[in-house]
């Protein structure tokens, strides 16, 4: 590409230039998008990532999303849910391994009202110094009220495609401009927000990706997560063939450049499709590694996708490893809470 250079050194971007990025393929030049990511990731980041600590507390799910193993309509799954006790004893150990953040993760389930998930998340934030991030899926606004007033810090919820075509086909209960609406009202309430999508879904075109990046962009998130799409069994898309590395590096990548000081997280996803995958993430301008606190009981049934990396590795493994590789590429772990960097 002649002009990458000129285009790698911008401060803003068109449509046109993300994608021209986003397409990039050869050698060299996929290097020189690399090393402006972590060039970028440094000016904001330092050499430090952050970790988060995440608890699957139930595999409920009311909706029917086409790709998620755990979807409403998937009867092979053994459903499951924690109770606050287990979710209580997880936080600790997540606080004992220092690890600052703590992400409370499930289905979309209501069996846990939000005077329960309110409880929780006082209970954490009175017996540990640590930041609260919720994944609960689309729950009414009064609810998000609470729970930001509990304390809770930030709201995870991706918008998993711009294209309202796909979004439409593969979300059989849900609204794309709903999910639009949930992420700004978390936003106006106070909540740091993370949205992102998931890179090869059926029919998405790389036009696609540069609109979810420029969505992420316009919603000013303070947290994106791109990860590949990996089929899950007994689904509709069970034999959709898995996202590309190349192109899901380049869009962590792209949205590192455009989207500046955002966290990205390098996925469990990415791990699972990739044996390098956590730093080729990072080496791609990622900058925070989510490690899976779920008790090995669970785990195996919080199968969003199938042969979910490390399954049965301890937390404590996976924190190790992810430490000494990082040192292999002069990264290391944050001492700090990693709030978002936005104002
Ligand atoms: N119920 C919550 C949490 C969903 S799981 C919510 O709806 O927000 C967290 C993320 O896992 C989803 O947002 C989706 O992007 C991702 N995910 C689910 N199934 C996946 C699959 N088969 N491949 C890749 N990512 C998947």
């Amino acid at each position: 590409m002649k002009n990458l250079d000129v285009i790698l050194n911008k401060d803003e971007f068109t449509r046109d230039e993300i994608i021209q990025l986003l397409k990039l393929d050869e050698v060299d030049e996929i290097q020189n998008l690399y090393n402006k990511a972590t060039q970028i990731r440094e000016k904001y980041f330092g050499n430090e990532i952050h970790l988060r600590g995440i608890i699957e507390f139930s595999n409920y799910c009311r909706q029917d999303c086409t790709y998620c193993g755990i979807r409403k309509s998937n009867e092979f799954v053994e459903r499951y849910r924690m109770t606050k006790q287990e979710i209580l004893e997880v936080a600790k150990s997540i606080y004992e391994a220092e690890v600052n953040t703590i992400v409370l993760q499930s289905g979309e389930d209501l069996h846990f009202k939000k005077e329960d998930i309110a409880e929780i998340i006082t209970e954490i934030k009175s017996q540990f110094d640590v930041a609260i991030t919720l994944s609960l899926g689309e729950r009414p606004f009064a609810d998000y009220d609470l729970w930001r007033k509990c304390g809770a810090d930030r709201y995870l919820l991706k918008h998993e495609t711009a294209n309202t075509e796909i979004y439409k086909q593969i979300h059989p209960y849900q609204q794309f401009e709903n999910k639009i609406a949930h992420l700004k009202y978390l936003k106006s309430i106070g909540f740091q927000v993370g949205s992102g999508n998931i890179v090869g879904l059926p029919n998405q075109t790389i036009e696609d990706i540069a609109d979810d990046i420029i969505l992420c962009n316009q919603l000013d998130v303070d947290m994106v997560s791109f990860s590949p799409f990996i089929h899950a069994e007994n689904t509709p898309l069970a034999n959709q063939p898995n996202g590309n590395l190349k192109l899901l590096l380049n869009t962590m990548a792209v949205a590192r450049i455009v989207l500046k000081n955002s966290h990205i997280p390098s996925t469990s996803a990415l791990a699972t499709l990739d044996e390098k995958g956590r730093e080729k993430g990072i080496i791609a301008g990622a900058n925070v590694i989510m490690p899976c606190f779920t008790p090995n009981l669970y785990r195996k049934n919080y199968s969003i996708y199938e042969n979910k990396r490390c399954i049965s590795e301890s937390p404590q493994t996976i924190i190790e490893n992810i430490i000494n590789r990082l040192k292999n590429i002069n990264v290391f772990v944050s001492k700090s809470i990693g709030h978002t960097l936005k104002g």
